[in-house]
């Protein structure tokens, strides 16, 4: 697929490819990051994702990668327990930290760019390891994000 260079939907001026350096939203624990995100922009600014699919790609994209980040299991329906998602005891009720977990992305022909999840990590009460609470605590949380994204990389609402 050949990328369509467009014209600017608010001021209809020439756009082209730009590159943003880091944009970046929080929802609850999540904490997303993109480096050299590529973008169209106008003369006059207005930005606009590559492809009119780009943000939705992008949430599957990065929960394509959650399952390489090490999670705990959650547990009950009603009072939540959060379990080491390797020996199965209870985690730490407080997070002791924070890490970022790095990935490279590409879309179609363009050069690619970074995305950085960043997560509180929850320390095992018995074998030490400290991972993030719960897939879910991840999973549930992209779209929002990815809102917030939108929002600060200046791209229009739609969809
Ligand atoms: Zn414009
Ligand atoms: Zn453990």
């Amino acid at each position: 697929m050949a990328l369509k260079v467009p014209h600017c939907a608010r001021c209809s001026g020439a756009c082209e490819l730009k590159t943003l350096a880091s944009v970046s939203a929080e929802d609850g624990p999540l904490k997303l990051t993109l480096l050299d995100l590529p973008v169209f922009a106008c003369v006059k600014d207005h930005k606009a994702p590559v492809h009119g699919d780009f943000m939705i790609w992008l949430i599957h994209e990065i929960r394509a990668r959650e399952a390489q980040i090490e999670a705990g299991r959650e547990e009950g329906m009603l009072f939540k327990k959060h379990l080491c998602g390797a020996c199965g005891k209870d985690l730490a009720a407080k997070s002791e930290g924070r890490r970022v977990y790095p990935y490279e992305l590409k879309y179609e022909e363009l050069a690619p760019f970074k995305v950085q999840i960043d997560m509180p990590l929850y320390k095992c009460s018995a074998c030490g390891k400290e991972q993030i609470r719960s897939t879910r605590d991840l999973h549930g949380r992209v779209p929002a994000a990815m809102v917030g994204i939108n929002d600060d990389a200046g791209f229009p609402h739609s969809g």
